[in-house]
């Protein structure tokens, strides 16, 4: 089997939308994928930032903004978001 290095994208699409959490139309927050912690994902103008070390001190756009970025523009086309993607298998 080969090993697959995932994009950040990738990797931001694979975090659950039950894992984000809205405070309001510009601030979501993450919870981190060992369920401890999260972070949060602020909008600033037309960009978002992050409280990850990812985000702060490599001036990436990480996971977490992707996966905010994705939750919001599959709520408002599709219902069944994120099944529709391909990025979750449906319950079978
Ligand atoms: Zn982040």
């Amino acid at each position: 089997m080969a090993t697959q290095v995932l994009t950040r994208k990738q990797r931001g699409d694979r975090i659950a939308p039950e894992d984000i959490t809205e405070l309001n139309p510009s601030s979501y927050f993450v919870k981190s994928q060992n369920g401890k912690s999260g972070y949060a994902v602020t909008r600033v103008g037309q960009s978002w930032t992050c409280d990850c070390f990812d985000h702060k001190f490599r001036r990436v756009k990480c996971k977490h903004i992707h996966a905010v970025e994705a939750k919001i523009s599959g709520h408002s086309t599709d219902p069944a978001w994120p099944f529709s993607l391909g990025l979750w298998e449906a319950p079978k």
